[in-house]
């Protein structure tokens, strides 16, 4: 697939997110600022987004500062973040990274990729999502959804998605950066389904080699 077919695939995605996509429902989930997307994401790993949506509309409108977070007990938040699963680590997360905030960024989430990094259990995926969805970095946050799609058109041909990122970061403009992510992730969670992708639906299927 050239870099000009992937561009119309992804203004056709855009063009076509389900409204009931898990991502979709997820995003309308809670009110979105900075420190609560920060939170999401961190909840939403190795989870789906429909248990990650049921999460945040319970736990943001009780917690939605730093300060909140590190006065709630470790026992009520645990049991409200149970459904995302690892419910004892994540909390800790949750308690450990809003310390930090309050610490060191005067309770505020910083900007810039560095310093999300050096907070202690924010990884690369998780600041990438957080740049692009809080602060409109224009940014490729590559999930398993954003590393599959593409691979599987024949637009890229990559292992990892380290990989993935780089590519996608090389060959797509980056006025598709930012929403890229979600409008592949949504496409993937509905339509192009990893087991029994739903092609006679599909907005894109003149694209697909699968299919042909
Ligand atoms: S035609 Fe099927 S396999 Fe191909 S992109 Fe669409 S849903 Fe996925």
């Amino acid at each position: 697939m050239t870099q000009k077919e992937f561009v119309e695939v992804l203004d056709i995605l855009e063009k076509n997110i389900p409204s009931d996509s898990p991502s979709n429902i997820l995003k309308n989930s809670f009110k979105r600022t900075p420190y609560t997307i920060l939170m999401a994401t961190l909840l939403s790993l190795r989870t789906k987004d429909e248990n990650t949506a049921q999460v945040c509309k319970r736990l943001f409108p009780l917690v939605n500062t730093p300060k909140l977070m590190v006065e709630i007990p470790i026992e009520e938040l645990e049991e409200i973040v149970r459904p995302t699963g690892m419910y004892h680590k994540k909390a800790r997360v949750l308690q450990e990274v809003s310390q930090t905030l309050i610490d060191r960024f005067n309770s505020c989430v910083p900007q810039t990729k560095e310093e999300l990094l050096s907070i202690k259990g924010v990884g690369e995926k998780t600041a990438n999502i957080v740049l692009n969805n809080a602060f409109g970095t224009p940014i490729i946050a590559v999930d398993t959804h954003v590393h599959r799609v593409p691979n599987l058109l024949g637009f890229i041909k990559t292992k990892t998605e380290k990989e993935t990122q780089k590519e996608l970061s090389t060959r797509v403009p980056k006025e598709y950066w930012s929403s890229l992510n979600f409008n592949i992730v949504s496409f993937g969670q509905t339509i192009c389904l990893p087991r029994n992708p739903k092609c006679e639906i599909c907005p894109i299927v003149s694209y697909c080699k699968v299919q042909k």
